[in-house]
Parts: structure tokens; C-alpha cells; sequence
């Protein structure tokens, strides 16, 4: 598929990544420029283009991807320590990737906020 996004090509094995955690519904793979020592995005297998265009059905899986957050920053050694979550819609928004993902950032201590 021609448009497909490179996160796409990533959970189908056409490029690699590095995976943390994979279920039916999504997977983690951490960030190639990490923002904070642990950078972790965790990202549905359906190519969702982003928060703005999530549909009435994917309601249990907006749910699961919070879940899955929590999974991960435990697995991650940050639930203790605290983490930041950010989700970038559109452009003003920073979204570079048109696939939703949620960005799992900890390790250090992070300052402000909307940024690592
Ligand atoms: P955003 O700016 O919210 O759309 O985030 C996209 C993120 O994807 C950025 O933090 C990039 O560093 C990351 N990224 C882009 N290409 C890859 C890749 N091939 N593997 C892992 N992370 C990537």
C-alpha cells in the first residue's frame, strides 16, 4: 500500500523497530530520537491518523491504549518515578507521523510541559 505510515511498516516487519510490548490491538516500540532516557510510543495496529479522527468504535480501543501506557511505564521501571504522556494531533499540534500514537517519556526529571 503506497500511503501506508512508517508505523504500519514497522508492525507489519517491513522495517524494523525495537518492540516492548505487543498485543491484538497494539504495539510499543521505542522512539528512534529519544526525547528522555526512556522513550517508548504506543501505537494502535489500526492506522488511526490521529486523536481527531477517532470514530465512535474505537472507544474500548482509545481505552486500551491508556491501558496498555500504564503496562508500559510499569514494565519501564517509571510507575514509581513518574512519567509524562503526550499525544500530538495535526500540525500546530506537532504530529510528524500520521499513524496516533502516544508517547511515553520518563527517566529524568522532566520540567513544563507539552514537551521532553
Ligand atoms: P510525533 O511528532 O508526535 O508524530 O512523533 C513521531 C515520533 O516518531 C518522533 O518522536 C520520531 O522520533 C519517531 N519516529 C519516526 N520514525 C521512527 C522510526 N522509524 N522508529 C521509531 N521512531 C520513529
Amino acid at each position: 500500500m503506497a500511503d501506508k505510515t512508517i508505523f504500519s511498516r514497522i508492525i507489519d516487519g517491513e522495517i524494523p523497530g525495537t518492540f516492548v510490548y505487543q498485543d491484538e490491538h497494539c504495539v510499543a516500540i521505542r522512539d528512534i530520537q529519544p526525547a528522555a532516557p526512556v522513550h517508548v510510543m504506543v501505537i494502535p495496529r489500526k492506522p488511526i491518523p490521529s486523536i481527531a479522527h477517532l470514530e465512535p468504535e474505537d472507544h474500548a480501543l482509545a481505552g486500551h491504549l491508556l491501558m496498555v501506557v500504564k503496562k508500559v511505564a510499569q514494565q519501564e521501571g517509571l510507575a514509581e518515578r513518574g512519567y509524562r504522556v503526550v499525544i500530538n494531533v495535526g500540525d500546530e499540534g506537532g504530529q510528524t507521523v500520521p499513524h496516533l500514537h502516544v508517547h511515553v517519556m520518563g527517566g529524568r526529571q522532566l520540567t513544563g510541559h507539552g514537551t521532553a
